[in-house]
């Protein structure tokens, strides 16, 4: 029996238990490190499997292994497994295919079904010509060495099916793992997201907004192993409320690559914004909005125990955004801020906003709450006395009391 799937190619049911093996890179996984590293990734696997009846995560020697249980939805599961496990940071990659009998003869028997159906579902465009087999040993008592291995299975899959071994540039490579007292046999690798488990590397905010910069900087925190939570500023009702909900559809596709664990914070901005209109210099109005944001994201991150803040600014790409500008709006905090696209181009991050799925949504024509009153000639170099001066007959700190005490609007 065979089922396509569009995007993970056709996955064969045979009478085993269908299983995935998430691998991770062991590198810089030393010593107590390792152990949190490995703890939290099979937490985030669970949690990112939870609604797969019967899946079942374990541990298993440096790998970890993902089974089925109900035979009537294997087919199903597999893929909806695959597909969550694509947004789980930590894993490098992910190997589909079964777990199979871990003695030679057994295994040899397995390995070549596994192969014949292999070959039966690749017909037309797609046929399999040649293979080659790939042996990771993990249980070192297994009578036969990886080598041994590789090439006596490969030998058997040529006399059962007739197919050429080509170790350069096969059609179909079949991963064979001996793990513990089982054994696995995979004919289909995808690359995981990489990067560390969320959650071994703390908590940070980020300052988000509903364009295609902040959005993809929050992942690449989350893919840093960080718990992203988030701000947003809002001139609601001088902004809609159909954009506060694009920025929480934003949040909510960012949520799925860190298994929910953030928050969004909703903060009107708009009072703060009139009296910056009335009594500051038009040129320096971004700049005195951005560091109240500032103050009042480090405020929340103070509280709620977030050790930096993370914007999607880039050198250059807004008037905002120069080096001189940069520094004045940061003088007003002393927690880290984190500026993962600081050297990036925009054709590129909207690329990076496509494949982690907010591009459509930042597409959409919204305002921003920095869009509204935008004066014709930002400043470029202002210097941070000089947006100290600007803010003098404003009472900056009594703001950001004022503003973090306004319960959330709009949702
Ligand atoms: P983005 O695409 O992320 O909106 P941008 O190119 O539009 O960035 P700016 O509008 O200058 O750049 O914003 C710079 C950074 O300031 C953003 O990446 C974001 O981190 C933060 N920011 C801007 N507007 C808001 C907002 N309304 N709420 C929270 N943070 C914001
Ligand atoms: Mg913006």
């Amino acid at each position: 029996m065979l089922m396509l799937c569009a995007k993970y190619g056709k996955i064969e049911t045979i009478d085993m238990t269908p299983a995935i093996i998430a691998h991770y890179h062991e590198i810089a996984l030393k010593g107590r490190n390792r152990e949190m590293f490995e703890r939290q990734l099979v937490e985030n696997i669970r949690w990112a499997v939870r609604d797969v009846g019967g899946a079942r995560v374990q541990r298993m020697s440096g790998r970890i292994a993902i089974r089925t249980a109900n035979a009537q939805t294997q087919q199903t599961d597999l893929v909806q497994i695959t597909d969550a496990l694509t947004r789980v940071f930590g894993i490098a990659n992910i190997l589909i295919g079964h777990e199979v009998r871990q003695e030679y003869a057994a295994l040899a028997e397995d390995v070549v079904r596994v192969m014949t159906e292999t070959i039966a579902a690749s017909q037309g465009s797609t046929a399999i010509t040649s293979f080659c087999v790939r042996v990771k040993r993990g249980n070192k008592q297994y009578p036969k060495n990886s080598m041994e291995l590789e090439r006596e299975l490969g030998a058997a899959i040529v006399d059962a099916t007739g197919l050429a071994v080509n170790l350069g540039h096969p059609d179909c490579t079949v991963y064979v793992e001996i793990v513990e007292r089982t054994a696995f046999v995979f004919t289909r690798k995808l690359l995981g997201p990489g990067g560390l488990p969320v959650g071994v590397s703390g908590r940070v905010l980020c300052l988000i907004s509903s364009g295609f910069d902040s959005p993809v900087a929050a992942w690449k925190l989350m893919r840093r192993g960080c718990i992203v939570d988030f701000v947003h500023f809002h001139s609601y009702p001088y902004t809609s409320d159909a954009s506060l909900r694009n920025v929480e559809e934003i949040v909510g596709v960012l949520q799925r690559w860190q298994q929910a664990c953030g928050e969004l914070y909703s903060i009107p901005l708009i009072e703060y914004q009139k009296q910056v209109m009335m009594h500051a210099p038009s040129a320096l109005r971004v700049l005195l909005y951005r560091r109240m944001m500032f103050r009042i994201a480090e405020q929340i991150a103070k509280r709620r125990g977030m050790g930096a803040l993370v914007t999607g600014e880039s050198v250059g790409q807004v008037a905002s955004q120069t080096i001189p500008n940069i520094a004045a709006v940061e003088a007003v905090v002393d927690l880290p801020v984190l500026r993962p696209l600081i050297g990036e181009d925009k054709q590129d991050i909207i690329a990076q906003a496509e494949r982690i799925g907010t591009a459509e949504y930042s597409a959409r024509p919204y305002d921003d709450c920095c869009s509204l009153f935008t004066p014709e000639h930002p400043a470029t170099r202002a210097r941070s006395e000089e947006l100290d001066a600007a803010e003098a007959p404003l009472d900056a700190k009594e703001w950001v009391t004022r503003l973090l005490a306004v319960p959330p609007a709009a949702s």
